[in-house]
């Protein structure tokens, strides 16, 4: 039964309990990491994976709260000798500013690298940019301070879905986006450029018609947090939940 797991769920400032915002999509033949953070391979442990376990890689953008992980993941992965290619989905924007970052740790020059494929995906909405017999998934543009991609992702087999809005200010790409999945997981930073609050975030759940709300992205360092929930709820009038790390949701 493919799952979603919540591998980190904190805003920029990260807590001793709470890793940067990044997820995991795990199915019976490819499991898609998006967005990586530091100590990637001790938080798979931590969910029963290890890094031959995944498959791809999607990058949202290139804030470090949520790439500044890939050059220490990549080497960790070569020296515990993986073989299978990554591959690795990105706005190209994102994919040279990465290469950038890698070429900086002269990585050409590791003996042995594993083969990592590159694949831009474009700044239009609904783009369907990886499709196996598990998943399709979808990505669109959302609001940030910078290029940013909110993904979809179908769980074919179950015919279930979610929507991850990522960081955001509230928008129509998300609700279009979103429209009518199983789970939406919305940022909920605060009303701030670029980002969204926690009755925000549930107001386009309402739109977007979501079964469900999981509130991420919250900022972990000064708010316990709970007060979010209630805010969304008000806004939602649907089921919502605090993402908290390692918490599973499954399809
Ligand atoms: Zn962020």
């Amino acid at each position: 039964m493919p799952k979603l797991i919540i591998m980190g769920s904190s805003s920029a400032v990260a807590t001793r309990d709470q890793a940067n915002t990044h997820l995991l999509v795990k199915g019976e033949k490819r499991t898609i990491l998006i967005d990586c953070v530091d100590s990637m391979i001790g938080r798979l442990s931590q969910v029963g994976l290890d890094q031959n376990s995944v498959t791809d890689l999607f990058l949202t953008h290139f804030h470090p709260d949520h790439v500044a992980g890939v050059p220490g993941f990549l080497m960790s992965m070569w020296l515990l000798k993986r073989q299978r290619p990554l591959h690795v989905f990105a706005l190209s924007s994102v994919l040279e500013s990465t290469i950038k970052v890698l070429d900086l740790y002269q990585w050409r020059q590791w003996p042995g690298f594993f083969q990592v494929e590159f694949h831009a995906v474009p700044e239009t909405e609904h783009h369907l940019a990886l499709q196996s017999d598990e998943f399709a998934i979808f990505t669109s543009p959302v609001r940030h301070m910078i290029p940013t991609l909110g993904l979809r992702i179908e769980f074919l087999q179950v015919e279930r879905s979610l929507a991850y809005s990522c960081d955001t200010a509230p928008c129509d790409e998300v609700v279009r986006l979103a429209s009518g999945v199983d789970l939406l997981i919305h940022e909920a930073t605060g009303a701030e450029f670029g980002h969204s609050s926690a009755a925000q975030a549930g107001s386009i759940a309402r739109k977007a018609e979501a079964g469900k709300l999981a509130l991420i992205h919250y900022a972990t360092l000064i708010e316990p947090g709970n007060h979010l929930v209630q805010q969304a709820e008000a806004s939602f009038g649907g089921p919502v939940v605090l993402a908290k790390d390692l918490m599973e949701f499954e399809f």
